[in-house]
């Protein structure tokens, strides 16, 4: 495999052309953002585009396959760990895990434990999202890339239904421009652009414990973030379950339900008292939680009860508690250990197991990690601090610590405190990648991602391109063969291209980091 050179040559015009196409596209397709200040009241009337890349980006087809070769053994693995209580205990609890001194893991986890006895839903829901780069290492002679996973996320994955736009953006550009202008026939073209139906795939996860629920009149509860600007990626669901699934959709934020939740004395069924406009309460079947994985969302004490009393109900959540738990950074460095893998994948467990060589598949797309609380593991992330990146037990972007900034944040890190953070290799992308970056209002916005001409426009970069392949699992007592055990039931469901400007360590759209992109394959 040879990446092309990439971006191809286009004259100024043509990429005038591209961004008036794009930009217009993204706006009358719903590839969109609230824009930043103050909410809109009393409803939102504007919206800005998303940002967006003009070009695809060209990825490595054998790569982007075995991404979602390994999808499946992700879903199963992610749903087996929420099962496994002593693991959780073990890793993340309050006694002896992570939870011992990072104070929200700590709450999430001593609230799962003082209700998980008398757990009335059997079952649990996870909507994936798998991140990976492509990884050069040093001295490789110019070896192709292999996929390197960043993080597995279990609660908020976004950008599904985003990204099933982008995707067809850039096939809109293709058909419309006559291939880009005919810019790098050999790479832009049809072929090369593999279909991305993420939002029918996560509704269909929703849509499929909604049935297991049992009861077709209940709602599904998304719990969303105050003052949230991504909410169009949320309402493309929403839509998509209403019209496909003919299931409602209610939204509220944490704090809202501390006024509105309650349950059924006798079911535990979830009960929504909406005040506006007030009407007779709502049972519901799913609760989806796009807000709830940073101590932010959780503004005051009766935001914790509220997600509580829904961890309690016979609702089934997205994620519960123990799956939100196993997606920390800290399961992920806790795998790499040797014999975790096994424990959930091969026998004795219950369930289906898998080859020696399927694990050797997840083993190899996995960077060196290891918890700061190791023996000798400040020693080392000290010296090896230009090659590393730090990672606490959070989410959402902006959280990490990275290479030169390495040894001075150790200076101030209390000693009690290192059981909470993991050392990660970094991944380290090949060179010679670019692409055309456009964001509403221009491009001066502060954010490294390029010269910033202030006006709008589509801004030259060199840029890393990272994949997320989504995936969803309905795991427990009662799903299919493995009824004692808890089996699972899953699929793989689209991906999503986020690229941000090189120099830039994050990469979170949302953060404002990054851009959405799509993959054309290459061989
Ligand atoms: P978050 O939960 O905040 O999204 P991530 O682990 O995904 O945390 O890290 C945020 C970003 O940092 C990633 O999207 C990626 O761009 C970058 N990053 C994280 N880990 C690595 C790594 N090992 N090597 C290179 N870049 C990384
Ligand atoms: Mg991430």
């Amino acid at each position: 495999m040879s990446s092309p050179s990439w971006p191809p040559t286009l004259t100024p015009e043509q990429i005038s052309a591209l961004t008036t196409l794009a930009t217009t596209y993204a706006l009358s397709h719903g590839l969109l953002y609230l824009p930043p200040g103050a909410p809109q009241p009393p409803a939102p009337t504007s919206a800005i585009h998303a940002p967006l890349s003009l070009l695809p980006s060209p990825f490595p087809r054998a790569l982007f396959d075995h991404a979602h070769k390994i999808a499946s053994i992700y879903n199963v693995l992610y749903a087996r760990i929420a099962m496994d209580w002593a693991f959780l205990d073990d890793v993340m609890g309050a006694e002896r895990g992570a939870g011992q001194v990072d104070a929200f893991v700590g709450e999430l986890w001593r609230g799962w434990k003082s209700i998980r006895d008398d757990y009335p839903q059997p079952l649990h829901l996870g909507l994936f999202r798998s991140d990976y780069l492509l990884h050069t290492s040093d001295g490789d002679g110019g070896a192709p890339p292999s996929l390197k996973q960043v993080e597995f996320n279990t609660i908020s994955s976004s950008f599904g239904a985003l990204s099933e736009r982008a995707a067809a953006l850039h096939r809109y550009l293709l058909a419309a421009t006559s291939s880009y202008f005919g810019a790098s026939p050999g790479v832009l073209k049809p072929d090369n652009f593999p279909p991305n139906e993420t939002t029918r795939g996560l509704a269909e996860g929703l849509a499929t414990a909604h049935a297991a629920y049992g009861n077709p009149d209940a709602s599904i509860l998304f719990v969303v973030q105050p003052g949230e600007r991504n909410v169009f990626d949320q309402r493309w669901l929403e839509y998509e379950l209403l019209e496909r699934h003919h299931i409602r959709v209610l939204r509220q934020t944490l704090s809202d339900l501390s006024a509105s939740a309650s349950l059924s004395p006798t079911t535990h069924a979830l009960l929504l008292h909406p005040s506006h406009p007030p009407s007779p309460p709502t049972e519901i079947s799913v609760v989806y939680f796009r807000a709830g994985y940073t101590p932010s969302d959780f503004p005051h004490p009766a935001t914790y009860t509220a997600r509580l009393l829904l961890e309690r109900s016979r609702a089934i959540k997205c994620p519960s508690l123990p799956l939100q738990l196993a997606g920390a950074k800290k399961v992920q460095q806790v795998l790499t250990l040797p014999g975790v893998l096994e424990r959930f994948l091969q026998p004795p467990h219950p369930g289906k197991t898998y080859r020696d060589d399927e694990l050797a598949d997840l083993r190899a797309g996995w960077m060196g990690m290891w918890a700061l609380d190791d023996d000798g593991g400040v020693d080392r992330a000290r010296k090896e601090a230009d090659g590393l990146v730090l990672k606490p037990q959070r989410e959402g972007g902006g959280n990490n610590v990275y290479r030169s900034s390495i040894p001075g944040f150790l200076d101030a890190l209390p000693r009690e405190e290192h059981k909470a953070w993991i050392a990660m290799e970094l991944i380290r992308p090949p060179d010679g990648a670019g692409n055309y970056l456009v964001r509403a209002g221009g491009n001066g916005n502060g954010n490294g991602n390029g010269d910033g001409d202030g006006g709008g426009g589509a801004v030259k970069a060199d840029v890393v391109s990272e994949l997320g392949v989504f995936g969803w699992a309905l795991f427990g007592a009662g799903v299919g063969e493995e009824e004692e055990a808890g089996g699972v039931k899953e699929a793989t469901a689209g991906w999503l291209l986020r690229t941000k400007g090189r120099e830039s360590d994050e990469g979170g759209v949302a953060a404002g980091f990054s851009v959405l992109d799509s993959v054309v394959l290459v061989d």
